[in-house]
């Protein structure tokens, strides 16, 4: 996907439209500078301010390595453990079960072969450009340091070496740049390893954020010197048609030529006020923010132990877990402490005297669709437009889908083919 036509201001047309920006995580305040570069006056809406989503709190992995959809049948016989353990990687809050069952039911149905093949292909496609377009965009934020390109590593303690080969060409055969570390090459890059690591994937074309909130802080500031705004309120309906508003709870009703919604995992009502009934549910997950440094110098997730470990500005951060349980459940603070042990595990010498009074614990709630793709496009109600749902990868895909939604809105042909995309699929 090209950027070039992103890279000055272009006050032409659309310099003359205003757009409302539903949402200020990482995904709609991209979204907002994308269309502010294209001349358009962008306000930001959002209930709490910048970054008070999932975008404050992941891990801060680029992960374009990710080009599987979550959507997997090995998953299957591991579903009715995921309710006996409070603490595993993947649950289901008891409470939550009856109401997380139709999202699981299209889940089970988009790991066919055919629905895999299908959404994977549309993941390859949001991936291909992710790290470019975030360079760019960092870039023109003036903060190109906040991604590092030293690629992932992806540890092995216990699993055959049979195991670890296959995990290897199933990668590689998907087109993802990937070098197979023996435990003494893997130590060589990573000397704070446990020298029980004894293999290890090198995805050696991603790359990670020192700080997730200091990219959303950047692109806030970077909206707001291209003459955007950011304003708190709550938006309760979107209403399209000739004079398109988004109604506020306090009663205000905010007029725009266009309206796009990047509310995250809170989006699936006000998608439904323009008309579409979405299968969105959340995937929420925790991290464990300790004040060590780890001294790595990539992020290092353990195929075992299902978390990541991501060194950050201020520390190091142990996040992973998914849990569904909705939008209102309190946190369960003990899915974040169970990260630590892990951590002691794989990085001992660091973490040796580490408890979890010296971490800071956060849960975030993932926004996903069952088949993996986010939503990206117009909506059946005229002038509202729609990108959420990017699930585990919103912090990877936000520059790209960005340029996507600034492409589409200002009447520019979008990069790749958005059908996949489109909410129409829930029709
Ligand atoms: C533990 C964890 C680790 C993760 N790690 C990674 C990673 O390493 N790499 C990666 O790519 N992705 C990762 N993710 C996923 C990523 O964080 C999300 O996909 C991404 O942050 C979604 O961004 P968003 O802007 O769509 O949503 P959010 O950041 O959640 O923002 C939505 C915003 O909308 C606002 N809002 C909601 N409702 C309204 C309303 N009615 N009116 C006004 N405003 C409203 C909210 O206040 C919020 O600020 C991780 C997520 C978690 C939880």
């Amino acid at each position: 996907m090209s950027t070039d036509n992103a890279l000055q201001l272009q006050p032409g047309a659309a310099a003359r439209q205003r757009v409302i920006v539903v949402g200020a995580g990482v995904v709609g305040l991209a979204s907002a500078v994308a269309l502010a570069r294209r001349g358009i006056k962008v306000t930001v809406i959002d209930k709490e301010g910048v970054a008070a989503g999932a975008s404050f709190g992941n891990a801060g992995h680029f992960a374009t390595e990710q080009v599987f959809p979550l959507a997997d049948p090995a998953l299957l016989p591991k579903l009715p453990g995921m309710l006996l353990d409070p603490l595993g990687p993947f649950r289901i809050r008891p409470a939550y079960f009856h109401r997380a069952l139709p999202w699981f039911l299209r889940f089970v149905v988009n790991m066919s072969r055919k629905n895999r093949e299908r959404n994977g292909v549309a993941i390859k496609a949001l991936n291909l450009n992710a790290m470019a377009a975030t360079r760019e965009l960092l870039a023109f934020c003036g903060r190109p340091e906040l991604l590092v390109e030293n690629g992932s590593l992806l540890v092995f303690e216990t699993r055959d070496k049979q195991v670890i080969d296959a995990e290897f060409r199933t990668y590689r055969d998907a087109g993802v740049a990937v070098k197979l570390l023996n435990g003494d090459e893997a130590l060589a890059l990573e000397p704070s390893l446990t020298a029980a690591v004894t293999a290890a994937l090198w995805f050696t074309e991603v790359g990670h954020t020192p700080s997730p909130k200091a990219i959303c802080d950047a692109l806030a500031d970077t909206l707001i010197r291209l003459g955007g705004s950011i304003e708190l309120g709550c938006v309760k309906e979107l209403q399209g048609g000739g004079a398109p508003s988004a109604l506020l709870d306090d009663g205000r009703k905010l007029k725009a030529d266009k309206l796009l919604l990047c509310a995250g995992a809170w989006s699936k009502p006000l998608a439904q006020s323009a008309g579409h009934k979405v299968p969105l549910d959340t995937e929420r997950g925790y991290h464990l923010m300790m004040l060590q440094q780890s001294g790595l110098k990539r992020p290092v997730a353990s195929f075992e132990r299902k978390f990541i470990i991501t060194p950050m500005d201020g520390g190091t951060r142990l996040a992973g877990t998914v849990e569904f349980g909705g939008l209102d459940a309190p946190m369960s603070p003990a899915r974040a402490d169970c990260l630590l042990p892990h951590a002691k595990a794989l990085l001992p010498e660091v973490f040796a005297a580490a408890t979890v009074d010296d971490g800071e614990r956060w849960m975030g709630f993932r926004p996903s669709m069952p088949d993996s793709l986010p939503v990206l496009g117009e909506s059946q109600s005229q002038g509202v437009y729609l990108c959420f749902g990017h699930q585990h990868l919103g912090l990877t895909w936000a520059a790209t889908t960005a340029e996507l939604m600034g492409q589409l809105m200002t009447g520019e042909t979008p990069a790749i083919e958005m059908r996949p995309y489109s909410v129409k699929r829930f029709d």
